[in-house]
């Protein structure tokens, strides 16, 4: 992230902190272990603002979960960023096919090791293991379950959340075996979740939730790109319409109204789908 655009932010929270009861900051990527120094400087930052100010701040990562060790979920703790989504596509062999790291090789025992040596600490952190079903691994993802049961399944802080892959506008995206059809998708989704809830972990599932509001509808939550851009959505990252505005060096936003009342709409509509899911719904 631009030292600007980090300077930006910091401004932002300053100039708000006296009506502020609650900061929510979710580090998300490309992978935002990769920028340790940035997520320590504007955690520091906030935590010393929220007890000046007297509110309340919370944190998550969507990570790989490759640089994922001991000592990171330790400082992390500290800084108050204590839930961690961490995504696999199936068990080794599965994974290993669809995500690799630089010179080739699969990531899984990387992955999977930092998650077992975070399961032999106390650390009151949570791990979201959010599982991406394709039209290739349901059987991989349920023999998954079975292995992480095995290890850390008495393990409260581990949580399931199920999804399936997505094509979000990569140069490989016809390469990814989606799965298509609502029909398949649906029994999909339902043969996970009820795989996971029988090994008795916590199961969440955007299909469990007739309720869920994104964050892209509400007024409260924005997106800050690396270089600035204010968005709302956190898919539509090449869409023209998720650029809804600007940050300055001295924390002010730019935003065109117009561009926002698209993301928002579900709010005066009250459509629940609209609400669920502003870019995809109608
Ligand atoms: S608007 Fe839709 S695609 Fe974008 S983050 Fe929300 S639920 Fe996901």
């Amino acid at each position: 992230m631009n030292l600007n655009v980090v300077r930006g932010i910091k401004n932002l929270i300053k100039n708000r902190s006296s009506d502020l009861e609650f900061l929510y900051l979710d580090w998300f990527g490309g992978e935002p272990l990769l920028a340790f120094d940035v997520v320590r400087d504007l955690m520091k930052y906030s935590i010393s603002l929220s007890e000046k100010y007297n509110f309340t701040v919370s944190s998550e990562m969507t990570t790989n979960g490759s640089l994922l060790t001991e000592n990171k979920h330790k400082e992390l703790n500290k800084l108050k960023v204590t839930r961690f989504q961490v995504s696999f596509d199936g068990d080794s062999l599965m994974h290993d096919t669809l995500r690799v790291i630089k010179h080739g090789s699969g990531s899984f025992d990387i992955i999977y090791n930092n998650l077992l040596n975070f399961h032999e600490t106390s650390i009151d952190n949570k791990i979201i293991v959010r599982l991406h079903l394709n039209r290739n691994n349901l059987e991989s993802v349920e023999s998954f379950l079975e292995r992480l049961h095995k290890d850390v399944g008495n393990d409260n802080r581990f949580n399931i959340l199920v999804e399936q892959l997505q094509r979000l506008g990569g140069k490989n995206d016809s390469k990814i075996p989606v799965i298509n059809g609502e029909k398949e998708i649906r029994s999909s989704y339902q043969r996970i979740i009820e795989k996971s809830k029988s090994l008795g972990f916590i199961t969440l599932s955007p299909l469990n939730d007739k309720n869920y509001v994104c964050y892209a509808s509400m007024f409260s939550s924005y997106v800050i790109r690396s270089r600035g851009e204010i968005e709302k959505c956190t898919v539509a990252l090449y869409d023209d319409r998720n650029t809804i505005g600007f940050l300055s060096t001295d924390g002010k936003v730019q935003l065109d109204k117009k561009k926002l009342e698209y993301w928002v709409r579900g709010q005066f509509s009250r459509n629940p789908e609209q609400l669920a899911c502003p870019l995809y719904s109608r």
